[in-house]
């Protein structure tokens, strides 16, 4: 599909123009460390020699969610990207600081992806922000944005974006994910802003943090390089899965009981109303009580600790996901092409003991 982009100035990114047909490597300065030595992001930018639209693919704006960047880095290794036509603005490592510091937080303890669209004078994380939208965002037509679950959490992959948009659902489709969930994000996220700025974006959800997965790294790849494809800035056609699934409502389940769980589903399992999910044990291995689902879904993330106090979230649970796109040979709920998406359940689940519930 070609869709039409306004004319717009030269590309300009940390000051220097970014002329057709060059990949150039530019560093954003965006603050200082300890000793005054400018910090920087590294973004790359690879430029076609026909113009088209912009597109930017960003990860690690939380520092310890590494499957975007190693999916971006992928992309960029892979001589893949022979750009037909537009721009991408490549942003493997947004959170330097976060990432350095070994935290999904900024030195000064914000949520990065709380603080956008930013500000030139306020905090660090409102610095780093502002300076992410100004350069990549608004410079951008569209864009793509890679997170994993929380820490102690895994995500199944899906993609998140506010379907009400209509670019935001057709971005959406075009990555081709499985999965797709419908919202406007948190208040200050990117993805949030950016939308509201007028630049389509969703965000990939996919893993956990502190790994670079690798059914996630070849679903992210192929996600990206199918938005690529699909507004006709790659050559080929892009591989979508037989069957997306659109999730307009999700439940957490929590621990009623502290203890130690025996797993008995993995994420992306399909799970029935009153089907047990985990039994909880005591130290001495004595059950204490069983997780049951609440409704018929689909387990979206769960927890990767086996210990749990009251309260605690263990499974997120999408409710009944309606199909989007659905190929006939395509069995209810069964997700996009199994093999892969059975490599990643399997890949997903090593750490964790998922066995059979006791009747
Ligand atoms: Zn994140």
């Amino acid at each position: 599909m070609t869709t039409t982009i306004p004319k717009r100035k030269p590309l300009v990114i940390a000051g220097q123009k970014i002329r057709r047909g060059e990949t150039r490597d530019l560093f954003l300065n965006f603050s200082e460390s300890f000793t005054g030595i400018s910090v920087a992001v590294p973004v790359r930018v690879i430029a076609a020699k026909r113009p088209g639209p912009t597109v930017f693919l960003t990860g690690t704006i939380h520092g310890d969610e590494l499957n975007g960047l190693g999916i971006i880095r992928s992309l960029l290794m892979s001589n893949t990207l022979p750009l037909k036509r537009g721009t991408v603005i490549a942003v493997p490592v947004v959170n330097v600081f976060g990432l350095e510091n070994v935290s999904r937080y900024l030195p000064d303890r914000r949520d990065l992806n709380r603080c956008f669209p930013g500000s030139p004078t306020g905090s660090l994380s409102a610095r780093l922000a502002d300076t992410i939208f100004r350069e990549v965002v608004l410079k951008s037509d569209f864009g793509v944005d890679f997170h994993t679950a929380a820490i102690g959490r895994t995500n199944f992959p899906n993609i998140r974006g506010d379907l009400k948009d209509p670019k935001v659902r057709e971005l959406a489709q075009a990555f081709g994910s499985g999965f797709i969930v419908n919202g406007r994000g948190p208040a200050g996220s990117m993805r949030g802003e950016a939308v509201r700025a007028g630049v389509p974006t969703v965000i990939l959800e996919a893993g956990e943090t502190w790994k670079i997965e690798p059914g996630i790294l070849e679903l992210g790849v192929r996600g990206a390089l199918n938005v690529l494809k699909h507004y006709d800035m790659l050559a080929g056609e892009p591989d979508l899965p037989p069957s997306q699934w659109l999730v307009e409502k999700t439940t957490w389940i929590r621990a009623q009981r502290g203890g130690v769980l025996t797993y008995h589903v993995a994420p992306g399992e399909q799970v029935n109303k009153g089907q047990i999910l985990a039994t909880n044990l005591d130290v001495f291995g004595q059950e204490l009580n069983r997780i049951h689902a609440p409704r018929k879904g689909i387990v979206m993330g769960m927890t990767t600790m086996p210990v749990v106090k009251p309260g605690d979230a263990i499974f997120h649970l999408a409710i009944t996901p309606k199909t989007l796109v659905h190929d006939a040979s395509a069995k209810e709920l069964s997700p996009a092409d199994p093999q892969l998406m059975r490599r990643i359940r399997r890949h997903l689940a090593t750490n964790i003991q998922v066995s059979k519930a006791a009747v």
